[in-house]
């Protein structure tokens, strides 16, 4: 079967045929029915210091994925035919986080098409305990995007929403989700904040009443439209260090900060003043929540709180991955869907 691969420590993705996996303990075939493009797959496209660091090629790509099963190995009993998304944290399940149920930071985590063969493919082996059934009406390409959407309902559960004036740092898929969710959670004002007008136009779709440029007047920007007050919370989808330091400024005392994105250098920031002193809460956000995020998510969707379609701006066949990953690192998209083919 055709997949997409990374062949060699090395930039770039090939096409390659691979394979058929063969399903393991507990682990069932899933045909993959749709899935997504992500930010970490331009990492590993790229090959930046991270994904040298992390993965091991050859390596089959993708860890957005929906997709039906059509086999078991042994210990699993999903049947044939059942539709689901996949959590693509594969969890150990007897570390400390683990016995905790603490999944999400298991410390033996692996990721799909990062540390084990992913689903930029016809077939892919998961655990069975991965999977997550879809409601008949949601859609194979919006079930693929519940993982990252996850993440963006997973960062907004660390306070209240409601009546809050909330500043949304970074407006690529997961910060629209999240503008989304706040939304959805009766927020009073969202503040979108990025450096792309296509992004900052998405973000409206998705319900921010306010945009802002990123640039050398973003604080002063987000004070305006928060009618020259701080704002009650800062969700970080960026990971520039300057959003992060600016959160810490515009966050209310008393106030709260999730933390999502992942920043290339570290981000240097006054604790003792904007911290501290303003007893403001800073929570880092890794993966979601098993099962509870998942849960609260596939609700959002399936209530129609959330329209998660709205977030997949582009459809490409996987044999095009060429161009999926040049329209994402453009920047001019939103959620970039694969269909197998
Ligand atoms: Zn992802
Ligand atoms: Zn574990």
């Amino acid at each position: 079967m055709q997949a997409v691969t990374k062949p060699a420590p090395a930039p770039g993705f090939t096409l390659a045929d691979v394979a058929e996996p063969v399903p393991g303990e507990e682990e069932v075939l899933l045909r993959v029915a749709a899935a997504s493009v992500c930010g970490t797959d331009i990492h590993l496209y790229d090959w930046n210091p991270w994904a040298a660091a992390r993965v091991h090629p050859p390596r089959v790509i993708g860890h957005e994925i929906c997709g039906v099963v059509v086999g078991r190995g042994p210990g699993a009993d999903l049947e044939d035919g059942h539709r689901a998304a996949v959590e693509s944290h594969i969890v150990c399940g007897h570390c400390n986080s683990c016995g905790r149920g603490d999944f999400h930071v298991c410390a033996n985590t692996r990721i799909l098409g990062v540390d084990v063969d992913g689903g930029f493919t016809e077939l892919v082996a998961v655990p069975q305990a991965n999977l997550f059934a879809i409601a008949p009406d949601t859609s194979s390409e919006v079930a693929a995007a519940l993982e990252p959407l996850g993440n963006a309902v997973h960062a907004c559960s660390y306070g209240d929403l409601a009546d809050q004036t909330i500043a949304v740092f970074g407006c690529g898929p997961i910060g629209c989700a999240a503008i989304a969710v706040a939304r959805a959670e009766g927020a009073a004002c969202v503040i979108a904040i990025d450096r792309n007008r296509y992004r900052l136009e998405l973000a409206e779709r998705m319900g921010a009443a306010h945009l802002v440029i990123a640039d050398e007047n973003v604080e002063a920007g987000v004070r305006a439209a928060a009618g020259g007050a701080d704002v009650d919370c800062a969700l970080e989808m960026s990971g520039a260090p300057r959003a992060v330091a600016a959160a810490t400024r515009l966050v209310r005392p008393g106030g709260w900060i999730t933390l999502l994105g992942i920043g290339d250098e570290p981000a240097v920031l006054d604790l003792s003043k904007n911290v501290v002193m303003k007893g403001i809460s800073l929570h880092g956000v890794v993966g979601r929540r098993i099962p509870t995020t998942w849960e609260r998510t596939m609700e959002y969707v399936r209530s129609g709180a959330i329209d998660a379609g709205a977030l997949i701006t582009h459809h490409y066949a996987m044999s095009e991955i060429e161009g999926a990953i040049q329209l994402m690192k453009s920047g001019q998209c939103g959620k970039v869907s694969l269909h197998p083919g």
